[in-house]
């Protein structure tokens, strides 16, 4: 069996088009320009790449960006009063806090002082909070990339088995949550689960949250299983170039799977592309409009 290769960067682009098509229509009706603010603390190469595409796509769709540079050894009180501004800042509808953050921050005292309504990271206590409650929320950005990719192949989850491996507050905590709300059965693994193989062969719904190149393999996946790779690895190959690979063997696991994402260019394109959708959101709810049509 060769697995249907689930398009994320076409998938993006298509949603970033629906969020720009949106974005016309509320500010010729309603003169509301959504604006995000992106606070980047020091300099970190990553970061900077994400940081560009995101302030690149940001004003393709039409919306404002506010950057926000601050220097490595800025003082956490600067940063807080930098977040308080912005919470009151009426041009400005999500407010998003790159991280890591260096170590004199406390990342957690950060992401308490961001207001929740511009939370479009969905990071905040109160979001989190919501989401595990099962009530409308900020949905934290790369699982919903996921969850949208899932269900192009599997529009409904009801009674699947699904695995989710990893358990951060980013990726693993906020899907097993999404992935309950759709009626699907959840099994939650990291790195002390027993016998991972074993468990992943019984799931038809597999989703890697690890940062291990490649470590999921073909026999740990139930044929015909949907695979979403959240994995971004940068390894250093032969020819001396770095590559990025996902966290599963790709090249043999399409030949198992039902469906999967390949790395790059699966989930990784969603994740800019719903924070444009959370930042469009949150501008409707602060305005008082009713929610986007995305
Ligand atoms: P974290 O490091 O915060 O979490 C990794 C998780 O994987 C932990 O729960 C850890 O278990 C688990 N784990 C590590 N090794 C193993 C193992 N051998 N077997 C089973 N479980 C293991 O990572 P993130 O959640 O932040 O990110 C995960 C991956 O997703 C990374 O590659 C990251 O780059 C990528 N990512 C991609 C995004 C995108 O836009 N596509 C966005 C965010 C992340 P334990 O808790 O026991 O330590």
């Amino acid at each position: 069996m060769t697995a249907t290769i689930i398009d994320g960067k076409a998938i993006a682009e298509e949603l970033r088009a629906r969020v720009a098509a949106e974005v016309a229509r509320v500010s010729a009706a309603h003169r509301l320009v959504p604006g995000i603010a992106v606070v980047q603390v020091g300099h970190n190469p990553a970061s900077e790449v994400y940081v560009r595409s995101k302030t690149r796509q940001v004003a393709a769709a039409g919306m404002r960006s506010f950057d926000h540079r601050l220097p490595e050894d800025v003082r956490e009180a600067e940063l807080l009063a930098l977040l308080a501004r912005l919470n009151t800042d009426a041009a400005v509808h999500g407010i998003l806090v790159q991280l890591p953050l260096p170590a004199q921050i406390d990342a957690q005292k950060v992401i308490d002082a961001i207001d929740p309504a511009k939370d479009v990271d969905g990071f905040h206590p109160l979001n989190v909070g919501r989401l595990a409650t099962g009530m409308p929320v900020m949905i934290p950005c790369t699982p919903l990339g996921c969850m949208m990719l899932v269900n192009r192949v599997r529009p409904s989850l009801a009674g699947l088995d699904a695995v989710v491996i990893g358990r951060s507050n980013v990726v693993g905590r906020p899907l097993l949550h999404l992935l309950l709300a759709e009626s699907a059965t959840v099994t939650i693994a990291h790195s002390k689960t027993h016998d991972l193989p074993a468990l992943c062969r019984r799931m038809d719904l597999l989703f890697a949250a690890i940062g291990q190149p490649a470590l999921v393999k073909a026999d740990w996946i139930k044929p015909g299983a949907t695979v979403i790779d959240v994995g971004i690895n940068r390894i250093a190959a032969a020819d001396g170039k770095t590559h990025i690979v996902g966290d599963v063997d790709f090249a043999q696991a399409r030949d198992i799977a039902g469906a999967i994402t390949p790395v790059p260019g699966g989930v990784g394109p969603m994740t800019i592309a719903c924070l444009l959708v959370n930042t469009l959101r949150a501008a409707c709810v602060i305005s008082h409009l009713p929610a986007p049509a995305v």
